[in-house]
């Protein structure tokens, strides 16, 4: 064994998560006493509602600090049942059900318990940053598919049927997504299962994280739900994280075929277990209380939304498509590529564009190629109105200071 090797493979073929680099840069730059606009956070502003924080108190003091069965607590499984059922008309028994710390924790173990050497994993570009790592980690193969703006940045069944080999093993569908907020319609789901329908070596796992921050008329949608014949090759993930901001409570769940929770649940055991018993309880308050709390973030999310858009596509050289779910904004800056700064420095990549808002503006974004999207940044507007009016006036003078020759010395 070499001795200089610190760490396996399998960690040499990753990379950090770009939105973690991003949120350190800031703290860097915060602690140099400056005041930085941050676009870059992945997480609801709000608080947790009180209902929930309650629950978890309650729990606290009625014992429930003991390890919970692998597949969660009888409640927190009773409460995901009901919502696939309330929202999707979806049936599933406690044996499809896998709970973790975090979507993300179940996303990793469903490819963990999956992927051998060389397995392929379709992911449809842009992409939330973790897919293709995680992939990566687990021996797999990310097949990574261009979905372009003039597509909606979406699957289509043609680009879907060409990535498909003998050794996919799963496609990632993530509807509504990140960064691009866009959601699949019913016809479009239809059309990818026809595809699906041929291929059944071929599963599908959901990411329907973002489903309830939703602005669409009706609800988001479920492949699940809308094809029932693909249903016994879906692995439907989602938490309560975003919906209900709960991003350091840790809980995530999946739902799919038995065998392959059953693989999932034989991993978890030997990983964690089963995740916080107080957050599966606030989690199960979150899922089953009152649902005001949605209700009104979505409204104030959906303000944001609209006014964002409205000032950065009021910006010369850059242009964005309204989001149907989450809070992000995958803004277009293209036109700014190949431009110099005051400064003298031409702006080659959006990681350069990115680079540039950060230095002169103080406004922290994150790239597009981080997300499979170069040409492209992202913002996050879960955050208070006033920092993204000021962020937008900051992006506007950045780019009106952006020249097609070098300035002259
Ligand atoms: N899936 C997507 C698309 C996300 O954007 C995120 C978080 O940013 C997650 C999953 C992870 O969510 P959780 O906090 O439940 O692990």
């Amino acid at each position: 064994m070499n001795p200089s090797r610190t760490s396996a493979a399998r960690v040499r073929r990753i990379n950090p998560s770009p939105s973690t680099a991003a949120a350190q840069r800031v703290r860097e730059l915060k602690s140099q006493g400056l005041t930085i606009l941050d676009l870059t956070v992945g997480e609801p502003d709000f608080d947790t509602p009180d209902h929930v924080k309650a629950a978890a108190i309650e729990a606290i003091e009625a014992g429930e600090t003991k390890y919970t069965p692998v597949n969660g607590t009888p409640r927190l499984r009773a409460a995901i049942t009901e919502k696939l059922r309330r929202r999707h008309g979806l049936d599933c028994t406690d044996r499809q059900i896998a709970v973790g710390g975090g979507a993300k924790q179940v996303i990793f173990l469903a490819l963990m318990a999956t992927l051998d050497e060389g397995d392929e994993v379709v992911v449809p570009a842009p992409y939330w940053v973790s897919y293709p790592d995680m992939v990566l980690a687990n021996d797999g193969t990310p097949v990574v598919v261009d979905c372009p703006e003039a597509d909606g940045f979406k699957l289509t069944p043609g680009r879907l049927s060409a990535a498909l080999t003998e050794r996919t093993r799963w496609i990632v569908l993530n509807t509504p997504g990140n960064p691009t907020g866009a959601a699949y319609t019913a016809d479009e789901l239809r059309a990818l299962a026809e595809v699906l329908l041929e291929h059944p070596h071929v599963r599908v796992l959901t990411d329907e994280i973002y489903d309830e921050i939703w602005y669409g008329d009706g609800d988001a949608l479920s492949l699940a739900a809308v094809e029932p014949r693909l249903a016994d090759r879906v692995f439907l993930t989602n938490g309560v994280s975003k919906t209900y901001a709960m991003t350091g409570w840790r809980i995530g769940y999946g739902v799919g075929p038995a065998e392959l929770v059953t693989a999932i649940n034989t991993l978890q055991s030997q990983i964690s277990s089963c995740p916080s018993s107080v957050s599966q309880a606030a989690a199960a308050a979150a899922l089953t209380g009152p649902q005001d709390f949605v209700r009104e973030t979505v409204r104030v999310y959906r303000a944001r939304r609209d006014a964002t858009v409205k000032l950065l596509n009021d910006v010369p050289r850059l242009s964005c498509t309204i989001p149907d779910g989450g809070f992000y904004l995958l803004v277009n800056c293209h036109d700014a590529l190949g431009r110099f700064t005051p400064s003298g420095t031409r702006i080659e990549s959006d990681e350069d564009f990115a680079r540039h808002l950060l230095d002169t503006q103080q406004v922290a974004v994150i790239h597009g190629a981080a997300y499979g999207a170069p040409g492209y940044f992202r913002i996050s507007f879960a955050t208070s109105t006033d920092v993204l009016t000021e962020a937008c006036a900051r992006i506007a003078t950045a780019c009106a200071e952006l020249s097609f020759a070098p300035p002259s010395a």
